[in-house]
């Protein structure tokens, strides 16, 4: 695991003196989600608990009445990503001017060491030549920001290489958000609503950044894919065990309240509860993210092809979760159906169903906790470092409480969990010479940082 120590002493020897406070997290409550305050760039939540989250409730109800009710999948993608009043599509939910907090959002130091794992998975694929950084759903851009500030910090390491960045973002307005952290103002808008890259920027560095809304849209090329909290927004399918066999559970109107919306059980099968529970199923409730398993085929299938990694952070299970739908406002757990559009809506990334979609081409690691991820890239050795030559105490406070965020395996520690994909032959032992008795012992692969217990 030399190769990650020599890459962290490298980016941050020069630069010890250069944390910046972030974020408080004394106000974050444990879970770590959300909290709340708007950005200037989009409609205040009073406003909008006036106008667009009821006419979410009406565009539901009206579909509902016309075609029946709809599936929880149905109900979560336009409650989150329709294109006029989605959750996404609206507001500014993150970080400390937003509705939640998130990891890179916590402390840069998060983003760094992703930085680092990065950096040593392309020198573990031979440093091809053109490395694109690929980040779905990236929020503030601040994790993009720090990666790249590791990526200027190795110039001696990377500088070799071509590096682009390329966002997968359905949100205009937070692709605004990201523009501004990553480019400043040099970037624009697509003129044609048909062009496959919505919106084009350049770094200060003059690094390329493109903003794409699917991620088929972004080009086929060696490439490590981030997902930070992105699994988890996606809209699941939620299927119930009965007598009759598995039904799935759909959103209708509520009989005596027409302004209120419950949960049924749909009375015969429906393609989804046909097609997407597995036959030896073993559990009583199962949520099926179909979205994320297409996703997870179409990056496998990238980097079986074109080489590269994938590295999938969420809060999740590996096969045993249930029942993990859930609202968030204002730090607080709200019910998933009442005022749709004014709330995060956010369930559990099954890492089971993840591996099986990535299907044989690819390798999986994972999921391991975001604690052991976190210490085997050596955040503790970072953190010495920082505390070392930081004397003033409210910033020593700030690194020690965002540490504790991160780590502690009753915060972040344990609820988070770190995936990855990998080209198969970056595990491949490498054959030994056929009859040569004396030949050198064959040089083993590369450790994959991060999911390898560190010496340090
Ligand atoms: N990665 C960031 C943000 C997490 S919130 C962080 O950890 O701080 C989820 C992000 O995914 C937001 O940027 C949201 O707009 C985006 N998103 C949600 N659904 C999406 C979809 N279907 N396609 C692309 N982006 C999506």
């Amino acid at each position: 695991m030399k190769v990650c120590q020599q890459l962290l002493s490298r980016a941050f020897s020069h630069r010890v003196k250069s944390y910046v406070v972030r974020r408080t997290t004394s106000d974050i409550p444990a879970t770590g989600r959300w909290s709340s305050a708007q950005s200037a760039s989009f409609c205040s939540s009073s406003a909008e608990d006036r106008k667009a989250q009821p006419s979410m409730l009406k565009h539901l109800s009206s579909k509902i009445r016309s075609t029946g009710p709809v599936s929880v999948s149905e109900y979560m993608k336009e409650v989150l990503t329709n294109p006029v009043t989605g959750y996404y599509v609206r507001k500014n939910m993150l970080g400390a001017d937003g509705d939640f907090i998130t990891s890179p959002e916590i402390s840069q130091v998060f983003g760094e060491l992703l930085g680092v794992w990065i950096v040593s998975e392309w020198m573990g694929a031979g440093r091809p030549e053109q490395l694109q950084l690929v980040e779905l759903g990236p929020g503030r851009g601040s994790l993009a920001a720090d990666i790249l500030r590791v990526f200027s910090q190795l110039q001696s390491v990377v500088g070799g290489a071509s590096v682009s960045v390329h966002l997968v973002e359905v949100s205009l307005a937070l692709s605004r958000l990201q523009a501004e952290t990553l480019t400043g103002k040099r970037n624009m808008e697509a003129s044609s609503e048909d062009d496959p890259v919505y919106r084009h920027g350049e770094t200060a560095a003059r690094v390329s950044v493109s903003w794409y809304r699917r991620l088929e849209d972004v080009p086929a090329a060696f490439s490590i894919f981030v997902a930070h909290e992105f699994f988890d927004a996606l809209p699941v399918h939620k299927f119930q065990r009965t007598e009759k066999g598995w039904r799935e559970v759909l959103v209708d109107i509520e009989p005596a309240d027409p302004d209120r919306l419950r949960f049924v059980v749909a009375p015969t099968p429906t393609l989804a509860s046909s097609t997407l529970v597995q036959a030896d199923e073993r559990r009583d409730h199962v949520e099926v993210c179909a979205e994320g398993g297409v996703i997870v085929q179409q990056l496998a299938r990238r980097i079986e092809e074109e080489g590269g990694a994938a590295l999938i952070a969420d809060y999740g299970h590996d096969g045993t979760g249930t029942d993990t739908l859930r609202g968030f406002k204002g730090h607080q757990l709200h019910d998933v159906l009442s005022i749709p559009g004014s709330a995060d809506l956010t369930a559990d990334v099954d890492f089971s169903f993840l591996r099986r979609m990535a299907g044989g081409g690819v390798a999986c690691l994972g999921p391991v906790t975001q604690r052991m991820f976190l210490k085997n890239m050596g955040i503790d050795v970072r953190m010495q470092v920082l505390l070392r030559n930081c004397s003033d105490p409210s910033t020593r406070k700030q690194l020690i409480s965002s540490y504790d965020m991160l780590t502690n395996p009753s915060k972040m520690g344990e609820r988070f969990h770190f995936f990855s994909l990998l080209h198969p032959s970056r595990l491949a032992v490498p054959k030994k010479p056929q009859g040569l008795k004396l030949e050198k012992k064959s040089p083993a692969p590369l450790p994959v940082a991060g999911f390898t217990e560190l010496g340090f």
